[in-house]
């Protein structure tokens, strides 16, 4: 923490932000205050900016600029949090509007005419290269905003951007507030699922169990319950979260974008989104598609036979497998075909122990410290809070919260609430998930899915946090093209796949006995059962999220698309009356780019074919690859940033070798 000086001059003055994020853990009213002086102090930042005299310099301009983007960045990032997970509903709409606010003033700013001519008028002689492409990228961002556009233009893009706010916000409220429940009719048609989850899930006064669709209630019901319909029920409901209110929202979303889009001189809102991403354009990202569609064929058909084979045991004359059986059906064919019970992990994953292990590993990978702050001022008492230390010297912090509650978001992200700034702010940022183990009497086991979301999770924290010293916020923590954001995360997943990585943990929660290599192997074997099924329901979303936004409005039928789209990518028959689409969070925040998660995995594929699968917790490569990759932020193109660790383009050799495997 800086010690203010009272004769502070330039050396001693005060940070944008000191302290742990929520320090005073203010109510409303501060709150609001809080955000509406962070927009003030941007103002007066750009306004000093447009004062000055003479000729355009770094000093006089581009600091400026920037100070403002550092105190736009902390607003709108806390407000999109607090709007996410306070349990306070007051406080949650009182973000709601902040997060407006600040959202208003970033498109006002993209499109002011002299702020833009002032950074076109930039001398850069002299400049390095951090500061060069920051400028490049701005400059690019303030087109693709529509600064140059006429008055009357600009003016309407406002109107919608301000506009496509509310409707996104209505979108995610509608799927946060959406409390489905699946109620069984006794403890027996809970039968299949593990004995923690009926220990959780006690009867009624009158012997029936209320179930919520939230994932540790669901997800083991689509892999274990043996009653079918008890699996179908749970399925109807989870795919028709937010629905129907979703359904005319999204339409609106979709229309307004696209008007956007032509606004700005593209023909749809899929052109306009991809033009500054490393795919280039719809077209390549739909090119994208088919690659991996075309490469997936094969395969995908070999395991639904098997599927098939596996449910004509219990149902002879069955002709096909259903999408509610699928989950169930992977379940038994690892254990009939690779001797292999999923529960037989969740033991070794007490999420205590978990969570020691990601830290202990992450720190060890890359050389920092992880020490938790107790008594840190957080919104909810079941949140934690952890300063990461380098060298002895306080380099970030970070919160986790992890468990499910009412109100809350109900995926896993990571949520940055400071982006870091050498010699001026630490980051700070949020995991957000929704994990077993926050009540007292769950010992809170995690299947291995969780574990590889916790280390996916983490690995965008590490990136957000690791980029926290650049020269400039806006070139700043995960600032990098939005298509490679998913490859440090992704990358990070294959640390739970090894034995000895697994083995400095995943101990029993009640003999402490590490997990067996043997196990970990048998585990592994098993995970190749339906990857390339998961390959083709990616492509389902992939595709899904790209035509909704790369045609005319007027010919977007979002249920008939995701119908044929199922049909075509995936075995399973479309579940009549079920509108998946009305829960799919990222046809807001990634639009029309999912692929992105495909994308971004096909070069984690071969980022990760430069570490030493012998000995994983090697430091060696992972620290070539925090200095390549992560700590340089958006300071780079990110396809320059995989050269510099690759020492060559990436290509898709590893992702082949690993849908491949065992096959
Ligand atoms: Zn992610």
């Amino acid at each position: 923490m800086t010690i203010l000086s009272p004769i502070a001059g330039q050396g001693a003055r005060k940070s944008a932000d000191d302290g742990p994020f929520w320090t005073g853990k203010p109510d409303v009213a501060a709150f609001s205050k809080t955000q509406d002086e962070r927009l003030a102090k941007a103002t007066e930042a750009i306004d000093r900016m447009l004062a000055a005299k003479g000729k355009r310099t770094v000093e006089n301009t581009l600091k400026p600029y920037d100070e403002a983007l550092v105190y736009l960045n902390a607003a709108s990032s806390q407000a999109h949090l607090i709007e996410e997970v306070h349990p306070d509903a007051a406080l949650r709409s009182a973000a709601e509007k902040a997060s407006q606010k600040a959202q208003a003033f970033g498109t006002e700013l993209s499109l002011n005419r002299a702020v833009y001519d002032a950074l076109t008028s930039l001398d850069l002689k002299g400049a390095d290269e951090e500061t060069r492409y920051y400028v490049e990228k701005t400059l690019r961002d303030f087109r693709l905003a529509g600064v140059d556009k006429d008055e009357a233009t600009r003016k309407r893009i406002k109107a919608l951007r301000d506009e496509l706010v509310l409707i996104g916000q209505e979108f995610s409220r509608n799927i946060r507030d959406d409390k489905r429940t699946v109620v069984a009719n006794d403890v027996a048609e809970l039968e299949g699922l593990p004995a923690d989850y009926i220990a959780r899930h006690k009867p009624g006064p009158d012997g029936k169990i209320t179930l919520t669709i939230d994932y540790p209630d669901s997800l083991p019901v689509f892999s274990y319950a043996k009653n079918e319909n008890l699996r179908k029920r749970m399925y109807m409901e989870y795919n028709n979260r937010a629905f129907p209110k979703n359904m005319a929202v999204l339409d609106k979303l979709v229309a307004k974008r696209h008007e956007l889009a032509n606004l700005l001189g593209f023909k749809n809102w899929a052109d306009y989104i991809t033009a500054d991403k490393m795919v280039g354009s719809a077209k390549n990202a739909s090119d994208f598609i088919d690659r991996i569609v075309g490469a997936s064929g094969a395969k995908a058909a070999s395991e639904y036979q098997t599927l098939l084979k596996r449910k004509q045991k219990d149902a002879p004359q069955a002709a096909g497998v259903n999408a509610w059986e699928s989950a169930y059906y992977s379940e038994l064919v690892r254990k009939a075909d690779y001797d292999f019970d999923s529960q037989s992990v969740r033991p070794y994953f007490q999420y205590s122990r978990v969570k020691q292990g990601v830290l202990d590993i992450t720190s060890k990978l890359f050389g920092v410290q992880f020490r938790e702050i107790k008594g840190a001022p957080v919104w909810h008492p079941s949140v934690e809070a952890y300063e990461m230390l380098e060298g002895g010297k306080l380099v970030g912090r970070f919160y986790l919260d992890m468990h499910p509650r009412e109100n809350k978001f109900n995926h896993a992200a990571e949520f940055p609430v400071r982006t870091g700034v050498r010699g001026r702010q630490i980051p700070e940022a949020v995991l957000v998930c929704n994990f077993p183990g926050g009540d007292a009497n769950d010992p809170g086991l995690m299947e291995h899915d969780d574990v590889e979301t916790f280390f996916h999770e983490f690995g965008h924290l590490i990136h957000e946090l690791f980029a926290g010293r650049n020269q400039w916020v806006g070139t700043g923590g995960i600032s990098t093209e939005q298509d490679f954001i998913e490859a440090p995360s992704q990358l990070l997943e294959e640390w739970t796949w090894d034995a000895p990585v697994l083995q400095t943990f995943a101990r029993h929660y009640q003999t402490n006995e590490p997990i067996p290599a043997a196990l970990v192997k048998q585990m592994r074997r098993a995970d190749e059962f339906g990857k390339a099924l998961t390959v083709r329901r990616q492509m389902v979303y992939a595709k899904l999220s790209l035509s909704i936004y790369d045609r005319e409005p007027s010919q977007v039928n979002t249920d008939a698309l995701i119908k044929n789209l199922t049909e075509q990518y995936q075995p399973y028959k479309f579940v009549e009356s079920t509108h998946f689409q009305t829960s799919f969070g990222h046809l807001d925040d990634y639009s029309a780019i999912y692929y992105t998660y495909m994308w971004s995995l096909v070069i984690a594929k071969d980022l990760f074919s430069q570490f030493d699968r012998a000995n994983l917790l090697s430091p060696a490569a992972a620290r070539r690859y925090r200095e390549s990759i992560l700590d340089p932020g958006g300071s780079r193109p990110a396809s320059k940033l995989v050269e510099s660790f690759l020492h060559r383009p990436f290509n898709f050799k590893a992702w082949q070798e690993w849908l491949n495997e065992g096959s």
